[in-house]
């Protein structure tokens, strides 16, 4: 197996987060030999962090400049410590910052890059990746002859790695932070517990827009369905989705749902998150919505409609009941 360099950046304070683990887990199954590249304001403790990973060297780029995600110094730094490494696979988590730099440096370098990899394996003394195609329709595994070749993991595909920690020795690759146009002057994020997704939760409970239409008493309740939903998210502390529907009804700024955008869109056109577990309530359950459910392993679904998608083959449970009357119960059974 080829030398494999693992590009990694630091969080606040210099560790290294758990996509970055989760990538060090996934070389693991490889047996080539791994060199770790650091980038960010403080990178020691980073490499404390995984003295024990059995790397051949650690490089670094360190600096303030690097501290903030910005294309510029991403690529720099990244493009600094491929040529210092010289090796010929690369490897990194799919994080905001590496998906967005990561492209441009395997451009620069004359390679060839491959997102969102979900897993990784050796096939014939070299790396074969998986990747999802069509929106997670179908799944192909690649390899490549081309030289460097970049891997970006997607995070929730591998266990992060518990790597000893100790004393490492950091080779600095000397670098002078480019010219930049972007200055980060602050991050705005909503108060944690306005958070309402949570992608390491083990449940995902999904919402569609028969929460919002007409019950059975001819009238429809949105402050009811916003105090179930809300109730019931704080007491499990589930990651909340939305079916296209809903999201399109909260977006135009019609009074229902003020917490859903179109973040929480799961779906074709959505996100496809990764839970062990999902709950759909007033959702139909149509394909464009439920191709976002690829990764979520038991599906269950509430909806009134014994036809509705979700009972052609697409939840292991659907209970047909009203999602008002069930989620009334749950949340008094977890105390709300
Ligand atoms: C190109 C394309 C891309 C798309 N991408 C996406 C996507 O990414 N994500 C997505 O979600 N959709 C997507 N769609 C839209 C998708 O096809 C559906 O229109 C959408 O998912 C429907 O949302 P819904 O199930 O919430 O609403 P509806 O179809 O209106 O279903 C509401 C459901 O609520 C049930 N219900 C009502 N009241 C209750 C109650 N009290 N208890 C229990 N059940 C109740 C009803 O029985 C009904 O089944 C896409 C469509 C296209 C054409």
């Amino acid at each position: 197996m080829e030398t494999i360099l693992l590009l990694a950046h630091t969080e606040p304070g210099g560790a290294l987060a758990k996509p970055a683990l989760e990538a060090l887990a996934a070389i693991r199954e490889l047996d080539g030999e791994l060199i770790v590249g650091l980038v960010g304001s403080e990178t020691q403790p980073a490499a404390n962090q995984i003295a024990g990973c059995g790397a051949a060297r650690i490089l670094a780029v360190t600096g303030e400049a690097f501290a903030q995600p910005r294309y510029a110094t991403d690529a720099a730094a990244a493009e600094a410590l491929c040529r210092a490494a010289g090796a010929p696979i690369v490897i990194a988590p799919s994080t905001s910052r590496w998906a967005r730099a990561l492209p441009g440096v395997a451009y620069r370098l004359g390679g060839r890059v491959d997102t969102h990899a979900t897993s990784l394996a050796a096939q014939n003394g070299a790396p074969a990746v998986t990747r999802w195609f069509y929106r997670q329709r179908m799944e192909a595994v690649l390899t490549r002859t081309q030289r460097p070749w970049f891997m970006l993991l997607d995070s929730g595909c591998f266990p992060a790695w518990n790597v000893p920690a100790g004393e490492a020795v950091v080779e600095a690759v000397a670098l002078e932070a480019p010219q930049t146009r972007t200055a980060v002057t602050g991050i705005q994020a909503p108060k944690a517990d306005e958070q309402t997704i949570r992608p390491d939760a083990k449940l995902l409970f999904v919402a569609g827009a028969g929460w919002t239409k007409k019950q059975a008493d001819g009238a429809p309740h949105p402050k009811e369905a916003e105090e179930l939903i809300l109730g019931f998210l704080r007491a499990s502390q589930s990651s909340l989705g939305g079916s296209k529907s809903l999201v399109d009804l909260s977006g135009e700024g019609e009074a229902v749902l003020g917490f859903m955008t179109h973040l929480n869109q799961i779906g074709q056109t959505g996100s496809t998150p990764r839970h062990p577990k999902g709950l759909s309530t007033c959702c139909h359950g149509e394909e464009p919505h439920v191709v976002g459910w690829r990764f979520v392993h038991q599906r269950r679904a509430v909806n009134l409609d014994p036809n509705c998608g979700w009972a052609r083959g697409k939840a292991d449970v659907l209970y047909v009941a009203d999602a008002f009357e069930v989620m009334r119960h749950v949340n008094r059974l977890l105390g709300t």
